[in-house]
């Protein structure tokens, strides 16, 4: 893999390049090569000017119209917003004939607020549930516009030996659907993102922990599908002193959580079908010598194995009613689709690892292990044939354990690790396109 390495001298506008080891040759044409070298220091300056700038899930206006801007400026043959209400899509035809393809980047940014001292760290603030909040791309969604938007740079101005179609989907809201209305990507496809171009293949990425200048490629499921789980369990209120006198939601909430434990440990399959089930929020009384009469609860429940999905749920209903019925209390569960489990088509996968090899090297693609967080790049994956894959972000010497994970106030990218990121998205995209 051959790297240059960025290095910013101060806010973003002054840099220097300096060549590392010569390693194994670059999968790149001259051409595209030079096209890389002479984005990579835009690419840093949009990713900081986001990160400075972030916007929650379905406010990305400015955001919108700083990619919009790009897109235009490129000349793409189509650029449309507006769509998810502040997504954003552009469409590059080839110079000749050959497939549809998609590359998909995320808007969002977090009620984080951010504990860094970098100079371009953000110190916006908005509102989120009603509370005012620092907000921060504390999952790297910066870093993958940049990514893309460089990406398009490059592939616009090769565009004369594109066989086929780019569509570069930049999409609102990933972090969770709004209570009552559907995530990005959802709600991307309801309002026919594709229209009359339907893809072959559609290709993502994410910033995650791991070493700067490799990426991480999962076959099969990658990440989790994502639930959230509302329980409600209604007792009799009485007197802390006369238990008998009523029934006592709360000992029938700490039977139910942790018999919900016993559901991933004994009774699915811990290798086929790993789940978590977490209770995140507990609720319910309002002194210490009255029992009272409701305790609610929310959680979120994970599962890597689609197949297993309603037997999971009707596991979680069972132990919840029949522990709640056993006490004389009554349970209301309510289990709300936030994500399916992202999987990646064994096929497909492969192809675009073999791309990332040719581009970067054997030893920059790591073949990872599936995580339990969530993406709704997965609804995508439902409509179109997809790969989603980590590139690393740990600044070097630091170890997986030691950094900050993602929607940590402290999560950090390293920045010359986008250029991996921007390398394997190019080379997935021109191994479709180039005949
Ligand atoms: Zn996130
Ligand atoms: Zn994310």
């Amino acid at each position: 893999m051959r790297h240059h390495w960025l290095h910013a001298l101060a806010f973003g506008v002054a840099f220097a390049t300096t060549p590392a080891a010569a390693q194994q040759a670059p999968g790149f044409s001259a051409p595209v090569e030079a096209q890389i070298q002479s984005v990579l220091p835009r690419m840093i300056a949009w990713r900081r000017d986001f990160h400075q700038n972030p916007e929650l899930s379905y406010e990305e206006v400015r955001t919108a119209r700083v990619i919009a801007a790009h897109l235009r400026s490129l000349r793409l043959d189509e650029v449309r917003t507006g769509i998810a209400q502040t997504g954003v899509v552009g469409v590059l035809r080839g110079g000749r004939p050959g497939p549809i393809i998609a590359l998909r980047a995320d808007m969002d940014a977090l009620p984080v607020t951010e504990e860094s001292d970098l100079p371009f760290r953000s110190r916006a603030r908005g509102t989120y549930n009603g509370q005012s909040v620092g907000i921060m791309h504390a999952c790297g969604h910066d870093t993958h516009m940049a990514i893309l938007m460089a990406a398009a740079s490059v592939l616009a101005a090769r565009r004369e030996e594109i066989a086929g179609t780019i569509i570069f989907v930049f999409q609102p809201s990933e972090e969770g659907a709004p209570p009552g209305g559907l995530g990005g990507a959802r709600r991307m496809l309801e309002e026919n993102l594709f229209g009359d171009l339907q893809p072959e293949a559609i290709f993502g990425l994410h910033a995650w922990p791991g070493p700067s200048g490799t990426v991480t490629m999962v076959p099969g499921p990658f990440m989790a599908g994502s639930d959230r789980l509302d329980i409600t369990i209604t007792g009799s209120q009485t007197h802390g002193a006369q238990p008998h006198a009523g029934v006592d939601p709360i000992v029938v909430s700490a039977q139910i959580i942790n018999a919900l434990q016993t559901i991933p440990s004994r009774q699915m399959d811990a290798v086929n079908s790993p789940v978590i089930v977490t209770i995140g929020m507990i609720q319910g009384g309002v002194r210490y010598n009255i029992i009272p009469q409701i305790v609610e609860m929310q959680g979120t429940i994970r599962y890597l194995n689609p197949e297993t999905r309603e037997d999971l749920y009707a596991r979680i209903r069972r132990t919840v009613s029949e522990i709640a019925a056993a006490s004389g209390a009554t349970a209301e569960v309510n289990i709300a689709e936030n994500a399916i489990p992202t999987v990646n088509p064994p096929a497909l996968l492969n192809r675009a690892r073999a791309a990332a090899v040719r581009a970067l090297g054997d030893g920059a693609v790591i073949d990872g292990k599936p995580v339990m967080p969530a993406e709704d790049f997965a609804y995508f994956q439902r409509a179109v044939p997809g790969v989603f894959f980590f590139y690393g972000v740990n600044p070097p010497g630091v170890e997986n354990a030691d950094a900050a994970p993602n929607h940590n106030p402290r999560f950090f990218v390293h920045e010359p690790a986008m250029e991996t990121g921007l390398r394997a998205m190019l080379a997935i995209a021109l191994d479709h396109t180039t005949q």
